[in-house]
């Protein structure tokens, strides 16, 4: 082996290389079919995704985006509701309440899992809140037992947005199935990646889901006869497909994130004992799947910027919380106001974490943190 010289944050060719022929088989099966859309991939995807997630229905739609949109018009939520999250995630999160016309409501997190605090949200519901979206921010599940105890006083639903936590357990159960619906992303960087965009709704309630596959469809029941207003959210058959020949390794996947991390940890403990880097938590009844490895660090840019010149890929996720994204400026709320996610946004970074790294990639990145971490 040569010895390493650079690492990239997400590199997906050692996780496609040995399934390349599977793969290639699976999208050949159904180009040789003709059936594009919906059909018998689509079906057993749901069925095999179901099982391994523990939950009774799965509704594989368009993207994880779609998820939350199809999530929340399965719940009717729209114009004068208020829907309840972290300001700290992905854009689509919040993205998705706006643009169903409903009003985000943003709360603080807590500063030890990133994951939204669930006293900031018993805090918020108030008579127009309609649901409240926890984030598995980064693989490591939200609080849901506090959650889901503010939830169910109120008589308001929880949708969990698990796009990074594929396989992530709360108290031994798969999120996804802990709220009143779960949504996942099959983006090609989340722990179960797609060929392209694809996305997953999961939830026990059998009626919930039958509105959820309708909401897919344009609120179609029986074709052209249309109940209510809803959407193209299908799921393609060809990545259905190709998401069935890589479900079956996801828990290796975890097993190799969770190694990683843990290698990490050791590497990094000498850093964090001084005080330099802060490594993510995994909070007793956390099993996380790191789908990102954030750390915490001072002069987080010029400690990126430092990795970058040792050729070491990392991302900010997320620079801006969303109660200071222009887009939201007339919800009128102002800086200072969330100081925890506020913190993070200026001081966290995602080193590489995915599976096929080797121990040399690791002791490369942690060798270079240590570098630019203790550089004057
Ligand atoms: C990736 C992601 C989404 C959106 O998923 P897409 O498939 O990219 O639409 C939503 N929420 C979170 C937290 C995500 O990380």
């Amino acid at each position: 082996m040569p010895p390493v010289t650079s690492v990239p944050l997400l590199d997906l060719q050692g996780q496609y290389r040995p399934l390349r022929d599977d793969i290639l088989r699976a999208i050949e099966r159904v180009c040789d079919s003709q059936r594009f859309i919906m059909g018998p991939e689509v079906e057993a995807f749901e069925r095999e995704v179901a099982a391994a997630l523990q939950v009774r229905e799965a509704v594989g739609v368009s993207s994880g985006t779609d998820a939350l949109l199809a999530a929340m018009m399965a719940l009717g939520i729209g114009p004068g509701d208020e829907v309840i999250t972290s300001t700290y995630s992905f854009f689509a999160t919040a993205g998705c309440i706006a643009r169903l016309g409903a009003r985000p409501v943003f709360v603080d997190i807590d500063p030890v899992t990133y994951n939204i605090d669930p006293h900031a949200v018993a805090a918020a519901i108030g008579p127009k809140t309609r649901a409240i979206i926890p984030v598995h921010l980064y693989g490591c599940s939200a609080a849901m037992d506090e959650l889901l105890a503010a939830a169910n006083g109120a008589g308001i639903a929880v949708i969990e947005d698990a796009a990074q936590a594929i396989g992530s357990l709360y108290r031994g159960r798969p999120v996804g199935g802990l709220g009143t619906l779960g949504c996942f992303s099959f983006f090609p960087s989340k722990n179960l990646g797609a060929f392209g965009d694809g996305g997953l709704v999961t939830t026990n309630d059998a009626a919930l889901a039958h509105r959820v596959r309708l909401v897919r469809n344009h609120g179609a029941e029986p074709k052209y006869f249309h109940k209510f207003v809803g959407a193209n959210f299908r799921l393609d058959a060809l990545q259905a497909a190709v998401l069935r020949v890589k479900l079956p390794h996801l828990p290796a996947w975890t097993e190799g994130r969770r190694r990683n991390a843990a290698r990490y940890r050791e590497l990094l403990a000498p850093l964090e004992e001084r005080g330099l880097v802060r490594l993510p938590a995994e909070p007793v009844g956390c099993f996380h799947i790191y789908n990102q490895f954030v750390v915490r660090v001072d002069r987080r840019d010029e400690v990126r910027a430092e990795l970058e010149r040792r050729r070491v890929g990392t991302e900010i996720y997320y620079p801006v919380p969303f109660h200071l994204q222009e887009c939201f400026a007339h919800l009128g709320y102002r800086r200072g106001q969330f100081p925890r996610a506020e913190d993070a946004a200026d001081h966290t970074l995602a080193l590489p974490i995915f599976g096929e790294l080797t121990d040399d990639h690791l002791c490369y990145v942690a060798e270079a943190l240590a570098a630019a971490v203790t550089a004057s």
